[in-house]
This record gives structure tokens, sequence and C-alpha cells, in this order.
């Protein structure tokens, strides 16, 4: 008899670890554990999904024929991890091989292959996960002797893999990326429509209320808790992006408004991380609404390269660079996170409309998350591994192989360039002219060294002035050092002064 586990982000009913089992024979094993749950202050609402969507995916495996057994979360023990529930189920169902597909952590992964064969006495069998476009090996043969590692050029050969968006060889519409039409600032026209609100059924009502219960102490709220959690959810939440949203995602990929917690975006993340959808089916029903003249190439062209290009490319990178990768600090950063990033208190109002975002619904867009919250703590020169914890904690789509490169490597810079050619470090005009944001708040976007000046302004420069030996050199921040070198010296002063005084006041801003 064989035993597959099935972890919380595996939630597919063709997951390769179940190809070496045989229904009526062998069982399947699936496990809420507070070691999971609890290992960072997860958002409350990323339990509330991933126990959900898990057990209902048990009753899916269930109706197809499948023997599992279900470990639901025990409040009077907390400590237990997923090898006490498997070493349990083994003592009276004894197998001769556990069967996992690859897990998205290092730290789990790492646990499984070195110590779980021992204390489970049995052996471990990993098998590839075939939900990704690009195995890790190939992702490493893609890499091998490049000196840096372009999302562009990965982009184009995953587009010739999957055939998405080509005619034969050559790209549709006569370019692999048309990212320069997609920078449109937002101003209410068109209407953004609403997201599709789903009814909630027992399971989910009774592990809303576990979460409330068991995890209160945890960020965020569960009032506006509306994530999909089964596959049918998530079809519907995807065809109604495709429907009533794709046409404008390139347009306002990276606008911002006080008002809208959603623009544009899809929501899908948190679907196709824990595997109620594939990147392949998502990208093909992209295609299908640009065939059909629903959307336009801009648009779809766009959306696809988030999935096969940046999603790929980023866990690529992760499992390209583990362990080590972690613990990067290429710029030396060692400040504190604010309080702010968990109470959601502070006066600027961009980041507090993020926040906000962020606490009620455990989702922030790309462009809040990296030019709002990222570029904050990266012009503050916060530690990146605080950064991390909190990217981690806070969002319903979060797990470490996406997570990590995202926030160590895109926003923080702390990977020295690897996966970006430059830091995405912006003053507050970045944030006026992509958001209203600035309308919203006391602090003067225009100005940079007063006692009211926007926060990030000063912060800005100061970021360029202390880190001239890093970047001078890099052709892409040639122009911002050269403005900087042409400012006067009681102009540089002034910011320095400015930037000083809001570094030292960071909890009060
Ligand atoms: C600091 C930081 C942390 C992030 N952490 C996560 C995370 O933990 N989990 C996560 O899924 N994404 C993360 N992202 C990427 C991106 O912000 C989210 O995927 C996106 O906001 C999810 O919302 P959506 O489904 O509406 O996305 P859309 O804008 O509609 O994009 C469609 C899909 O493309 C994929 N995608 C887009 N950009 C990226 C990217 N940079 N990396 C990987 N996939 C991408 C996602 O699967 C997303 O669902 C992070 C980005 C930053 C800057
Ligand atoms: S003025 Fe500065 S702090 Fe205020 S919203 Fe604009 S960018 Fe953010």
């Amino acid at each position: 008899m064989k035993v597959a586990l099935i972890l919380g982000d595996q939630l597919t009913t063709d997951v390769s670890s179940l190809q070496h089992l045989e229904k009526h024979r062998d069982w399947i094993v699936m496990a809420e554990v507070g070691t999971e749950a609890r290992y960072v202050a997860h958002h409350q609402q990323k339990i509330a999904l991933i126990f959900s969507a898990m057990r209902h995916f048990a009753a899916v495996l269930r109706n197809n024929g499948w023997q599992v057994h279900y470990h639901h979360y025990d409040p009077t023990r907390p400590q237990l991890g997923l090898h006490d529930v498997l070493l349990a189920f083994l003592a009276h169902t004894p197998a001769s091989q556990l069967i996992v597909t690859e897990c998205g952590e290092h730290r789990l992964h790492q646990q499984m292959i070195e110590a779980w064969p021992v204390q489970l006495g049995i052996p471990i069998t990993i098998a590839d996960d075939s939900r990704f476009i690009c195995t890790k090996a190939e992702f490493a043969q893609w890499a091998q002797g490049r000196k840096q590692l372009r999302m562009e050029y990965f982009y184009r050969d995953m587009r010739r893999k999957t055939g998405l968006l080509m005619e034969a060889d050559q790209p549709v519409g006569g370019q692999w990326n048309f990212d320069s039409s997609n920078r449109e600032p937002y101003r209410g026209d068109p209407v953004v429509p609403i997201q599709m609100p789903f009814t909630r059924d027992d399971i989910d009502n009774e592990v809303l209320s576990l979460v409330a219960r068991e995890f209160a102490s945890h960020p965020g709220t569960l009032t506006h808790f509306n994530w999909p959690t089964t596959r049918e959810q998530a079809l519907q939440a995807l065809d109604s992006f495709i429907n009533t949203r794709l046409r404008w995602y390139g347009d306002y990929q990276d606008a911002m408004q006080q008002s809208q917690h959603f623009m544009f975006h899809s929501l899908i993340s948190t679907s196709l991380n824990c595997g109620l959808l594939t990147a392949v089916e998502v990208c093909q029903a992209a295609q299908q609404a640009w065939q059909d003249n629903k959307a336009p190439l801009n648009a779809v062209e766009g959306f696809i390269r988030q999935i096969i290009g940046w999603r790929e490319f980023i866990r690529g990178i992760y499992w390209l660079t583990m362990p080590g990768y972690a613990a990067k600090n290429f710029l030396n950063n060692s400040r504190d996170l604010p309080d702010f990033y968990w109470t959601g208190e502070t006066r600027m109002a961009c980041m507090k409309a993020c926040f906000k975002n962020t606490f009620d619904h455990a989702y922030a867009h790309h462009i809040q998350r990296l030019m709002v919250t990222g570029n904050f703590a990266l012009l503050a020169g916060i530690t990146p591994s605080q950064v991390c914890d909190w990217y981690l904690a806070v969002y319903a789509d979060a797990y470490d192989w996406v997570e990590l490169p995202n926030t160590l490597g895109m926003v923080m810079h702390a990977d020295g360039g690897f996966l970006a050619s430059k830091p995405y470090a912006a003053s507050g005009s970045y944030i006026h002219k992509m958001s209203d944001y600035c309308r919203h708040c006391e602090y003067q976007v225009k100005t940079a060294t007063d006692h009211n000046s926007c926060p990030f302004n000063s912060l800005y420069w100061d970021f360029v002035s202390r880190h001239a030996d890093q970047f001078r050199k890099n052709p892409r921040m040639a122009m911002i050092y050269r403005s900087y070198e042409r400012m006067s010296d009681d102009k540089k002063q002034a910011l320095q002064a400015r930037s000083a005084y809001v570094l030292e006041h960071l909890n009060e801003l």
C-alpha cells in the first residue's frame, strides 16, 4: 500500500502524486496543522481560504473514489506538524512508500527529504509538479552560463514552448511585448466592474468560525472574505474576469485608485497558487478572448506574460538560488519594519489605502505591492527579511516560492540585481501620476524638503545618494545620477536634512 500526502497548495485532481496511486488500494492524507498555519502570522483570510479549499477538495477526491484520511485542525494540539499526522496514520495503516508532489517551500522540502524518511521509517518519493510550464531542471539549464537572468528572454521561450500567441515561430502582432501601451493612469472611465460575489456553504462557514475563534490574533479581518474555495468558483471567477475586465487589464495594469480595491486585475493568484486553476487553462482562456475579439492584444499579451513569464521565472529563480537567496542583503539594510505595516495607521494616504486593501481583503495588486509599500521599504532601508515576512503573512496568495523572489529580489534589490536590472525606486511623483492618492493626502507631493513634504521624495534622493557606489554606473540609472549631480549643494543638504528627519520619525509618518 502507498500513501500520498496532498498539501494545501496542491488541490488539483491530476496532481502528480496521484499518478503513482491506485484508488481503493492506496490512501491520500491531507492535514490542517498548526505548524504550517502559524509559522508566520498568516492573514486570517489566507488560513480560511486554504482550510476551506482543502476540505472541499477532500470531498471531491472521496466522490471520485479515493480513500482520504483528513486531519481537521485540532485547537488542543496547535504544535502538531505534518509528519506527526503522517506518523499517527502510518501506525495503524502501514505503507511501503510515501509520495509527495514537490512542495512550494524550501524549508518543508528539506524536512521531507532529510528528516522524514528517518522519522517516518518509509522511503519518500518526490514527484515533479507538472502544473508548472517550466520544470526546475529546465530552468536551471536555461540559466546556465547566462551572466544575467532576464524575464523577457525566458518569457519568449515559454511562448514558443506553449504556442500561446504564436504564429508558427513568430509572436502574433509582430511583437513579443506590448508593455509600452500598458501604463495608463485611470480617470474613472470605464467603470470598474464589481468582483463576482460567492455564496458561502457549510464548509466555508465552519472554517470561517474556526479561524475567527483560533486565529483571532492574526492580521486582517474575515468580514470581506470572498475567495473561491472550489474549482467551480475559481472557474466562475476566471470567466467573470475574462468577460468583464480583461479588455482593460493592459491599459490600467499599473493604475491605482483610492476607492478601487481591485481595479481591472484578475484576482486569480490565490486559485492558481493553491491548485484550483492551472496556468495553461487560464492563459488559453485569455487567448480565446483575443481570438473572439473580446479583448485586445495588449491586454491579453500583458496578462499571459504575467503568468507564463513572471510567475514561471520567479519560481525558477527561487529553486535555482535557495537556500542562500533568503539571506541576501546587497544594500546592507538594517532598519526595522515600521509598526504601521502591521497596524495600517499612517498619514501617508497611498500607504494607508494599500494597507486597508491588504487587511480587508488579503490582497493588493502588483503596483500597490511594488511601487507603494515595497518602494517605501526599499527607500527607507528596511531589513529585507522583515519585509519578506510581512509579505508572506499578509497576502492570501503568498507562498514562499513566489513571495520571496518578488520581495527580496524585485522590491528590495537585496540580490544585487540578479532578478531585476535596476531597483524599482521611485519618488512620490510616480504614485501621483498613477493614482489619485495624493489628492487625499496631508503631505505635499510636489515638494521634497518642507515639513509637510511627501516622505517618498526626500527618501528617494537619499536612496540615490547613499547607494551611489552601487548604482552610479548602472546605465539604466545614469539619468537619475546626472540629475542628482546637477543639484545645488544647498538643495542636497536640505534633502538630506528632511530624509534624516523622516527616517528618525518613521513610526510617526
Ligand atoms: C513584493 C511583492 C510580493 C508578491 N508576492 C506574491 C505572492 O506571494 N504570491 C503571488 O502569487 N504573487 C505575488 N506577487 C506578484 C503579484 O503582485 C501578484 O501575483 C498579483 O498581485 C496577484 O493579483 P492578481 O491575481 O489580481 O494578478 P493579475 O495582475 O491579474 O496578474 C495575473 C497573474 O499573473 C501572475 N503574476 C503577476 N505578476 C507576478 C509576479 N511578479 N510574480 C508571480 N506571479 C505573477 C499571478 O499569478 C497573477 O494572478 C508579489 C509582488 C510583489 C511586488
Ligand atoms: S503625497 Fe506622498 S505620501 Fe501622500 S499619497 Fe502622495 S505619494 Fe503618498
